[in-house]
């Protein structure tokens, strides 16, 4: 009896144990959690998986940028391939590397820098790097035109591109840019928020979108705003900076420089731009912000497709001086046979689009978006004619 009674007690007793140990584990990690709750802060963040030396991630990226890998994985995926890369690297930028820190502070400069009304000469380039393989045209188009609004149909007409910049900073004034009668290319700068969202409105609205990318002006005191391309910044970090902005969003069909009065001057620097560009099957539009810029010229070297503006609309902002900006948009248009204007989504410029926009249809202009002078552009100018431009959809 006594024997049975005591086994049965050991019983008892260890599986209180095992119900006292169970109690013991889960009881503090329920403490933490609601703790952390409690006081919100973000203070310790789930600790990610160490991650084995971040500074090895750059070599492979940069021996892949010297010897281009004819791969090209943009076309099956809507999404660039190298996007998910650079949201990786961006925390570690810190190594000691030459290059300076991206400025502070997100500072909105609505002018595009004083500009040069025309190039007066293009700088010789350089010694650069012989072009890369040329652009293969993959398994379907290049992004360019993959991604290119449908232009009417122009009937030999002068066409006529509006491309607003600067566009994603200012809400409420990016919000007018959108409504406004399209399509018009709306090019939001990188360092934009909710730029996923912004530009699918955009998009949604009918406009071709782009990219603005900062890059260096020749004056010291202006700053082009954070992950500007400068030149200083060796050729990784150019590229670090340029995989950072081209990630941001995607659907665009090419970049134009916001400033960079300096940096579109440097061959080299301008090398990988548009190295990567190509092999992006991005296009180049030159806001041309000095008449040294080299834009055109590495282009034409790395074959990207290439577009230079002809008239800003709204060096003065207000209402009269951008009508005067259209009109000589216009003449320039008559002459050439398209032209190109950039602007920015200030109050008077809008205005004045508003207006503007649905009379050229009537005064023998076709409001095209970027991508169909560029296809211009591009045609040989035997087989050019309109059947190389998508009729409107709808
Ligand atoms: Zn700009």
């Amino acid at each position: 009896m006594s024997g049975r009674s005591s086994a049965l007690l050991l019983g008892l007793l260890a599986g209180l144990f095992i119900a006292g140990a169970a109690a013991a584990l889960l009881w503090p990690a329920e403490k933490p959690r609601t703790v952390a709750a409690r006081s919100e802060a973000p203070a310790a963040p789930p600790a990610p998986p160490p991650r084995s030396a971040p500074v090895v991630r750059d070599v492979p990226r940069e021996t892949a940028r010297i010897a281009p890998p004819p791969k090209r994985e943009d076309a099956p995926k809507p999404a660039p391939a190298a996007a998910p890369a650079a949201p990786v690297t961006a925390p570690v930028a810190a190594p000691a590397a030459k290059s300076p820190p991206p400025p502070p502070a997100a500072v909105y400069d609505p002018d595009p820098e004083p500009t040069v009304a025309e190039p007066t000469t293009l700088a010789a380039i350089p010694t650069v790097p012989p072009p890369a393989t040329p652009p293969p045209a993959a398994s379907g188009q290049p992004a360019w035109q993959r991604y290119a609004v449908a232009a009417p149909p122009t009937s030999g007409r002068p066409m006529i591109a509006i491309v607003l910049d600067d566009v994603g900073l200012n809400r409420p004034q990016s919000r007018r840019a959108i409504a406004l009668p399209g399509p018009i290319t709306l090019s939001f700068l990188t360092y934009a928020e909710d730029l996923p969202q912004q530009t699918a409105s955009a998009r949604a609205a009918g406009h071709e979108l782009m990219l603005h990318v900062p890059m260096e002006p020749m004056e010291s005191s202006v700053s082009p705003g954070p992950e500007a391309l400068t030149v200083a910044a060796n050729e990784t970090e150019l590229q670090r900076r340029l995989n950072w902005g081209l990630g941001r969003f995607t659907g665009f069909v090419g970049i134009n420089n916001h400033m960079g009065s300096r940096f579109t001057q440097d061959a080299d620097g301008m090398s990988v731009v548009l190295s990567e560009l190509q092999r992006r099957g991005l296009l180049f539009l030159d806001s041309v912000t000095t008449g040294r810029t080299v834009g055109s010229a590495v282009a034409a070297r790395y074959g990207v497709p290439f577009a230079r503006r002809d008239v800003f609309l709204d060096h003065v902002q207000d209402a009269a001086a951008v009508r005067q900006s259209l009109e000589q948009l216009e003449r320039k248009a008559r002459a050439q046979g398209y032209a190109v204007g950039i602007g920015h989504p200030h109050p008077a410029t809008i205005d004045v689009l508003q207006a503007w926009l649905p009379t050229l249809q009537s005064r023998g202009y076709t409001l095209v978006p970027l991508t169909a002078i560029v296809k211009r552009l591009h045609e040989p100018a035997a087989g050019r004619n309109e059947a190389a431009i998508p009729p409107p959809r709808g």
